[in-house]
């Protein structure tokens, strides 16, 4: 299938990932990096101290880059560089 999604440049360990707080609804930033080395993350706007399973934040991950895969690949060329 050509060249692995996994070399593409994206999803970094640290690119920020957007975390919405299931209390107050805020979204906190953290480094992808730091999310998989931990659990549990405070949240910026009420305090709030939110757990996670890293499975679950892998898991996510790989979806998201899956689905940058997914768009990608559905692209039509419209109009060639040349
Ligand atoms: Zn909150």
């Amino acid at each position: 299938m050509g060249r692995a999604w996994r070399d593409e440049v994206m999803f970094e360990d640290d690119d920020e990932w957007p975390v919405r707080c299931p209390s107050c609804g805020d979204t906190t930033r953290k480094q992808i990096g730091w999310l998989m080395a931990n659990t549990r993350l405070r949240c910026g706007g009420c305090g709030a101290v939110l757990g996670y399973y890293r499975e679950r934040m892998a898991r996510d991950l790989d979806d998201a880059h899956r689905a940058v895969d997914s768009f990608s690949r559905g692209l039509r060329i419209e109009k060639s560089a040349r």
